[in-house]
């Protein structure tokens, strides 16, 4: 009997974890997919065609193809999800809870549900398959970048990671459910190959008290706060545009998040949040070798080759006249599942944060929603958001799982 794995999603990213599983012998591969037609037009490709993914060679290596078939393609999850001992989830945050509404009949109590990107999707596992499921594994970010190209026929990988961070909690953590008796992350590491090298550890808080948000939160504020209005002649540069007093506020922002970490070791020793770095550490690990000065944490930012000539999404209202996109994800995606996330662990540890609480109450403003009201995650738009208050997770011991 093959090991079944559930692809949960449908869009890039779903593309190469569903073939990559399904190219393995001893892996059957199904995709839940419940957008739209994805799951018919998916379907209806593999009845003529493999899925290939084309994997883009670096340093002028040539491009190599790997091809693959998974089993059924449905946006039923009755036809799915029964038997299926990993299921990964690669779909943007927003989506998260509606695939965990739609599986939840189903799953395998002894089942291991990843998260992939997942900061915080522990809260959502934890908060809608309450008893149902135990078992979580999440990763900072995505694998790879990737695009479609023909759907449901043809996918690229860009490039991959070097390495990914990733933390695991449950009762099946260590056991020996995969293929040849692989633990679930032997699994994952089997189905990616190579690269990137998943190094798990720690409790998941210790992830998403990392996430990326902090980085785009800060300089989507730094930026834009203070901005008159008028549109601009020309698109500025992301991260290479951040000046002294962005960097700062990142870097006092990334405090923050380690004074929540060192609030919640006091009251839990026992969670391992070793995770948990100042973001010009997480930098130092992650691009020492693109970073031409590494003097301060600003020219970091600025002389990082892997963010070389990266521009803010802008919306040109008229011929060569820019205006921030405050819809792009680095805002829509990022607060409602970064920063609106660490601000309610604060709260949950009772710990004050004012700069992430007047992040929260401009780009909330921007969003033109309400999660931060009168000092609390209680505004009326919480459930859009993934602080565990909106899961109703309001103690320590609910958001660290115990
Ligand atoms: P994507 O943009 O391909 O996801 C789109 C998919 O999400 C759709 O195909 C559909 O299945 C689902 N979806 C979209 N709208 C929906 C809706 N209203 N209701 C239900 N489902 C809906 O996503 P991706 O590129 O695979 O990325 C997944 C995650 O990884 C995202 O959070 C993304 O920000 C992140 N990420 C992506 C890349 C990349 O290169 N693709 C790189 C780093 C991180």
């Amino acid at each position: 009997d093959k090991f079944r794995v559930l692809v949960c999603g449908g869009g890039n990213g779903a593309h190469v974890m569903a073939g990559l599983a399904a190219a393995k012998p001893d892996i059957e591969a199904r995709v839940l997919t419940l957008f739209a037609d994805e799951a018919d037009r998916w379907s209806e490709s593999l009845k003529t065609n493999d899925l290939t993914i084309l994997v883009k060679g670096s340093d002028g290596q040539p491009d190599t193809a790997i091809k693959a078939k998974p089993s059924i393609v449905s946006k039923k999850p009755e036809e799915v999800v029964p038997g299926c001992k990993m299921i990964i989830f690669v779909v943007p945050a927003f989506a998260h809870n509606q695939y965990l509404d739609a599986i939840k009949p189903y799953v395998d109590p002894k089942c291991i549900i990843l998260g992939v990107p997942g900061p915080s999707f522990d809260y959502a596992v934890r908060g809608i398959l309450g008893d149902k499921s135990d078992n979580v594994l999440i990763f900072e970010t995505l694998p790879w970048a990737c695009r479609i190209k023909e759907y449901g026929k043809e996918v690229e990988i860009l490039g991959s990671k070097e390495t990914i961070l990733g933390a695991i909690q449950g009762s099946l953590s260590t056991a020996p459910i995969g293929p040849m008796g692989k633990t679930p992350v032997e699994t994952l590491q089997y189905i990616l190959g190579a690269a990137p090298v998943l190094h798990v550890t720690g409790h998941p808080l210790g992830i998403t008290l990392m996430a990326a948000h902090t980085i785009h939160c800060a300089i989507m504020y730094g930026t834009w706060a203070n901005w008159d209005g008028k549109p601009l002649d020309k698109v500025p540069l992301f991260y290479q545009g951040v000046d002294e007093a962005t960097a700062q506020l990142m870097s006092d922002l990334s405090n923050e998040n380690l004074t929540v970490t060192e609030g919640i070791k006091r009251k839990r020793p026992d969670v391992d949040l070793s995770q948990v770095k100042h973001v010009y550490d997480w930098f130092m690990t992650r691009y020492t070798n693109d970073v031409q000065d590494k003097s301060s944490l600003k020219t970091v930012l600025q002389t990082n080759n892997a963010y070389a000539g990266l521009k803010h999404n802008m919306l040109e209202i008229e011929p060569g006249k820019f205006v921030p996109d405050f819809t792009h994800r680095y805002l829509s995606e990022n607060v409602p599942f970064g920063l609106a996330v660490t601000r309610g662990v604060a709260e949950v540890a009772g710990i004050e944060t004012p700069i992430m609480d007047k992040i929260l109450l401009w780009a909330q403003e921007k969003l033109g929603k309400e999660f931060l009201v009168n000092g609390k995650m209680q505004g009326k738009d919480i459930q859009y958001t993934r602080c565990p208050q909106a899961y109703g997770l309001t103690t320590l011991d609910d958001i660290l799982g115990h």
